[in-house]
């Protein structure tokens, strides 16, 4: 565990403010205990796969599925409130139904079902890890069909072009959208100060330590985040709940904000502004 987080853990508690850990889950049970002590609200684990050598591939870490599978019963265990995240790849996404069964049965009550975005060594291994639209679809099926008598609540946390994935479709599950606004966003700011509009854009808008976060805020090039629509959106009518899909993965694939997010370049057909 980081030498202050519990510290951090605690100024934030005292502040009435909900604190989540997203943890790979090989922490050590002692450091999620003390965190719990402390009203941590949310701790969100990884549990990839019921086979452990599938979830140890796709985290390339020996050992990884164990320690999860332990943390995720201590938590439970604990009473605390535990979100399993699967993240859906080719390597994973046939077997939704068999990890969803293990999930429930070790009294998870929360998934997060996340379809693999693309972003940094991912590139190098599209083929291996995303999903073709229709797969995805059948997972989300899979998900829809058995959330409920597993008595899971089930959440799709990535924003996916609605021309590929249709929240309307699967109405057990929670598919959200991207934020419109500022506010909204889980804005990030790492160690040494570097502010980033999400967790998964890798621009730097600024540093704390050298401007007020509200000038950082402020700027433009956030205000064209939210303003600039993909070409391909202008004339859709979904696009206000919609949003086009992640901005922030056209940015690791280093294209514009007015291009389109590069999960529909992969899949051309699937383009249909409405
Ligand atoms: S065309 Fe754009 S706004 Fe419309 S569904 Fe597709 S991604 Fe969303």
């Amino acid at each position: 565990m980081a030498e202050r987080l519990p510290e951090l853990v605690l100024t934030a508690r005292l502040a009435s403010t909900d604190v989540t850990i997203i943890s790979n889950g090989s922490g050590s049970l002692e450091d999620y205990g003390i965190l719990v002590d402390l009203g941590v609200s949310v701790f969100e684990i990884p549990f990839h796969h019921s086979v452990a050598s599938v979830h140890d591939r796709l985290t390339r870490t020996p050992g990884s599925a164990g320690k999860a599978r332990i943390s995720l019963e201590y938590l439970v265990g604990r009473n605390a409130c535990v979100i399993a995240v699967i993240v859906l790849t080719r390597q994973n996404a046939d077997d939704v139904e068999t990890t969803m069964r293990s999930l429930a049965g070790m009294g998870v009550r929360r998934v997060m079902l996340n379809r693999f975005n693309l972003g940094g060594e991912g590139f190098d291994h599209m083929g291996e890890l995303t999903l073709l639209p229709d797969e995805l679809g059948q997972a989300y099926q899979t998900a829809n069909d058995f959330a409920i008598e597993l008595g899971l609540r089930v959440t799709a946390n990535v924003s996916t072009p609605w021309c590929i994935i249709d929240p309307l479709d699967y109405p057990s599950l929670h598919i959200t959208s991207c934020a419109d606004r500022i506010e909204l966003m889980p804005i990030t700011v790492t160690g040494l100060g570097d502010v980033r509009i999400c967790n998964y854009s890798p621009v730097i808008l600024g540093n704390i330590y050298q401007q007020n976060l509200d000038t950082i805020l402020n700027q433009v090039s956030v205000k064209d985040f939210f303003e600039t629509i993909p070409h391909i959106c202008t004339d859709c009518v979904r696009y206000l709940r919609c949003l086009g899909g992640c901005k922030a993965v056209s940015q690791q694939s280093g294209i514009p904000l007015c291009d389109h997010d590069p999960v529909k370049s992969a899949f051309p057909t699937y383009l249909s502004a409405e």
